[in-house]
């Protein structure tokens, strides 16, 4: 039980987060990322079970044999691949549930939030590779689509080998690809009198 320990854990963890979005472009993310952490069914919960040096899910995991504050969270938090999870739609009927794959800016704040929480619980012994070596010691065990596991080991990868820096610019990278092929998208819909939001010449030509 550690009120102030809790509080200032989850609002350095939030500023850590927010400066790794603001360096990739995803400010309004940034700015919104785990705010459900301060209401009272995740709140109250992380102060009972608070640890210091890891999350206090795993705590009140272990006390009921379930975290409330954990079911609360990834229900409503987009970044968190637990979030993306569904019944398979190519297995329809069969009840099975699978991964599905994450919006790439979604994706991408979760890398941004797994480097943050790294730094968090480390402290002084963080190092690039950490983030990667969480990573793998769970990643057998995900429920998470293959492509969404692909960049996210790829982006850990480079943070590992390469530093920062690189980590930065190849999830900058990933975002604008991503964006131009929701332009492609948006473009190829597009049948003028443009409602759309895309950024193709329909306005100017319909004027
Ligand atoms: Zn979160
Ligand atoms: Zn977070």
């Amino acid at each position: 039980m550690d009120l102030k320990g809790h509080f200032k854990t989850i609002t350095h963890h939030r500023h850590e987060v927010m400066k790794n979005c603001f360096r990739v472009g995803l400010y309004k993310q940034g700015l919104l990322h785990d705010l459900s952490k301060y209401s009272p069914e995740e709140f109250i919960r992380g102060v009972k079970y608070y640890q210091g040096d890891r999350s206090p899910n795993d705590a009140e995991r272990r006390t009921n044999g379930m975290s409330r504050a954990w079911l609360h969270h990834k229900g409503r938090n987009r970044h968190h691949f637990e979030y993306w999870i569904d019944y398979d739609v190519t297995t329809a009927g069969k009840g099975q549930m699978t991964g599905l794959k994450m919006p790439m800016n979604y994706l991408v704040e979760m890398a941004c939030d797994r480097i943050a929480a790294s730094k968090t619980y480390m402290g002084e012994n963080y190092t690039d590779s950490h983030p990667l070596e969480y990573f793998n010691r769970g990643k057998d065990h995900y429920m998470m689509h293959p492509k969404t596991k692909k960049y996210l080991e790829k982006i850990l990868t480079i943070l590992a080998e390469e530093g920062e820096e690189q980590a930065f610019r190849y999830m900058r990278y990933l975002l604008r690809k991503d964006r131009e092929v929701l332009r492609e998208k948006a473009r190829e819909k597009c049948s003028c009198k443009c409602t759309c939001k895309c950024s193709c010449k329909c306005k100017e030509q319909s004027k």
